[in-house]
């Protein structure tokens, strides 16, 4: 069967194998940032509505979701999942018919000040709201918010789903040269993770083409000194590596070890652990390099998600 809504299950680097569901039709966002690897919107979408029916997303996972599961099934893709009014059935569906699968929200968390929205998505396991900016005007010209939204209410709404959920909080904090990494800005931006308190904080910077030219990324360096301004418990770096060189601990030993473990024969993320006695978070870091070169590639077979190494693509 192919699927319309459903992607994966793919390795991902912060979630482990995971089932990406898209819930709105592609770059249906309340923002417009400037980094959006969806590209630029032409118009906002601010209305909460059923824009794919939650029926006919609960049929295609009804049909994927056959053992063994994936780790987690991640509600994602080009858009804002929560402006979807039926997030909450889906995620009632799956956490009724599936305990063990885990569910996590990649959100913008901009409709967090509203409390059906919250109800909706308090089941999660996990949710990942973005937060990049705490001054209005960065706010405007880095995250371009629909009219009529406001920051400060944006921000109270996380914290007040802070205070209700019991599930684990990740925020990302996405950083752009020269629109949210002054100095005042990462401080007060640090005051207020500090306040919100949430699991971990992590850092992200520009890995792909912006939608908007002129958009930089931060530097290893740079990120690691926007790391100690903000003097956040549990912060972390997380941005996309873009090649070898820039990984500090990459060794082409593991990572021909990897490639010469997956030309034997497909195997799991697991069976890849096991043979190469490398965690699988380390393994994700080289995944990440093979997917992007395009020499691995991931396909769900019946008894999991597999990692094959694609010959015909050779360094
Ligand atoms: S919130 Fe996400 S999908 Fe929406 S514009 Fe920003 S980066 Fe793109």
């Amino acid at each position: 069967m192919a699927y319309k809504y459903l992607f994966g299950p793919v390795p991902s680097r912060r979630l482990g194998i995971s089932l990406g569901i898209d819930m709105v039709p592609f770059k249906t966002c309340n923002l417009n940032c400037v980094y959006c690897e969806c590209g630029a919107a032409e118009k906002h979408s601010t209305e909460r509505k059923e824009y794919i029916p939650a029926d006919e997303i609960i049929n295609e996972l009804k049909s994927i979701l056959k053992p063994p599961l994936p780790e987690y099934a991640t509600f994602s893709g080009g858009g804002e999942p929560t402006l979807n009014s039926g997030i909450g059935k889906i995620i009632r569906f799956l956490k009724n018919e599936y305990p063990s699968l885990k569910v996590a929200l990649l959100t913008n968390g901009l409709l967090l000040y509203d409390k059906k929205v919250r109800d909706d998505i308090v089941l999660c396991d996990i949710v990942l709201p973005s937060v990049d900016a705490v001054f209005p005007d960065v706010f405007q010209k880095l995250n371009r918010p629909a009219a009529g939204l406001s920051l400060e209410k944006y921000l109270e709404g996380l914290k007040a789903f802070s205070r209700e959920f019991s599930g684990e909080l990740w925020v990302e904090v996405f950083l752009a040269k020269g629109f949210n990494d002054g100095k005042d800005h990462l401080k007060a931006l640090g005051k207020y993770l500090r306040e919100l308190s949430p699991d971990r904080v992590q850092l992200n910077t520009l890995d792909r083409p912006a939608a908007s030219s002129g958009v930089l990324p931060l530097s290893k360096q740079e990120l690691r000194d926007a790391m100690k301004i903000l003097d956040v418990k549990g912060i972390e770096i997380i941005s996309k590596f873009t090649s070898r060189r820039e990984i500090a601990s990459y060794r082409e030993d593991k990572e021909q070890l990897i490639a010469d473990t997956l030309r034997r024969r497909p195997c799991t993320l697991e069976d890849l652990a096991a043979v190469t006695g490398l965690k699988i978070q380390e393994l994700n870091k080289y995944l990440d390099v093979l997917e992007k070169e395009k020499m691995v590639k991931s396909k769900m077979q019946d008894r999991g998600v597999f990692l094959i190494y694609n010959d015909r693509n050779k360094k």
